[in-house]
């Protein structure tokens, strides 16, 4: 196992907006930071939409991966450097932090800012993936604009998926809400509100077995009767997945304190964790806004605990 010479004051793991927001500040604060990014999903989230209308200082949008590559080029103009690798296992516990690589090199470092995000749940169907930002969206904040006097289909039975449904009759001509039960999962004063909404229709004892394509964008959906197997095509411009999202949190496991949901636990309004010298920042903190924006400047409140807590211990 290779080990590197020099003690860094700060790894960033992760390269979304709260990664590269924490790279570009604690760069500009003279800290060199060495941020891992990921082997295969550099950029984060975005990097797997088309456009932003909702990030502040672009009137006209942006895309998602220009959006990213613009953070990555700002961060590195003032020194930050960048590795498209994956940390496959921490030691954080000490004063001095160690984070290996893949290739096994241990990289060490008087602070680390964990900035690894969430992964939305997928259902698993062939054309999710391509056709998400053309027709498939897991954020009706982010996209629900883009759906006006459309009919759309909400995925879920949970309270996300109701708010989903209910904030997207704003712009829907109607939302069909999915769910594999027969009874929602919501709370009731959720259940109620989208209950008691015109718009909102309800597909029970159902699940999507297939997403439909055309000419690149989403062209409907075959339902599946979860209980007789039956099919049958449903009309839709419009998918949201509203089945929950999942921390990446695996690597700090038994170290960082999470909360029953997996995402890490901070000394909010502050990004520290638990363990002294190590701050989270973004969508593996954040329950409730994950927002390109609220993980940006969760970044930035990272760093800035970074410097503070570098220039206590000198
Ligand atoms: P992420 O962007 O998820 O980035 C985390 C990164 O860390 C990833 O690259 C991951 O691979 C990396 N990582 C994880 N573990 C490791 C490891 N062990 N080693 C190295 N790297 C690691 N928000 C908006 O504001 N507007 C929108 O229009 C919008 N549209 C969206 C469209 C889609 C399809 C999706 C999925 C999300 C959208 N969002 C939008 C939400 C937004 O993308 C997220 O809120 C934001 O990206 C969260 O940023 P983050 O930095 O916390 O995490």
């Amino acid at each position: 196992m290779d080990q590197t010479d020099g003690i860094r004051d700060v790894v960033i793991i992760g390269s979304g907006p709260a990664g590269y927001t924490a790279a570009l500040y604690t760069a500009r604060a003279q800290l060199k930071p060495l941020l891992f990014g990921s082997s295969i999903f550099v950029g984060g989230s975005l990097t797997t939409t088309t456009e932003v209308e909702n990030f502040p200082g672009f009137p006209t949008g942006i895309d998602g991966p220009d959006l990213m590559d613009n953070m990555r080029a700002q961060a590195e103009k003032f020194g930050a450097e960048m590795i498209d690798d994956d940390i496959v296992s921490v030691d954080l516990t000490g004063d001095i932090k160690l984070l290996t690589d893949s290739a096994g090199t241990v990289h060490r470092a008087k602070t680390v800012i964990i900035a690894t995000g969430s992964g939305y749940r997928k259902l698993g169907l062939p054309k999710e993936d391509e056709l998400s930002g053309r027709g498939v969206s897991w954020c009706a904040t982010c996209d629900g604009f883009f759906f006006r006097d459309r009919d759309i289909v909400v995925v879920g039975g949970g309270d996300t998926a109701m708010e989903e449904a209910t904030f997207l009759t704003r712009f829907a001509r109607s939302v069909t809400v999915v769910h594999r039960r027969s009874t929602l999962r919501a709370s009731k004063a959720m259940q109620n509100r989208a209950f008691a909404d015109d718009k909102i229709s309800f597909a029970f004892d159902s699940e999507i077995a297939e997403i439909k394509e055309e000419n690149g964008m989403l062209a409907g959906v075959v339902l599946r009767d979860t209980i007789t197997g039956e099919t049958r095509d449903l009309d839709t411009t419009g998918l949201f997945i509203a089945i929950g999202h999942d921390p990446r949190t695996e690597l700090f496991t038994g170290q960082i304190d999470l909360d029953d949901e997996g995402y890490i636990k901070v000394d909010a309004p502050s990004t520290r964790t638990n363990l002294p010298g190590v701050f989270a920042a973004g969508d593996v903190v954040d329950h409730t806004y994950r927002q390109a924006i609220t993980a940006a400047a969760s970044g930035c409140q990272a760093a800035i605990d970074t410097e503070r807590h570098l220039a206590a211990l000198a």
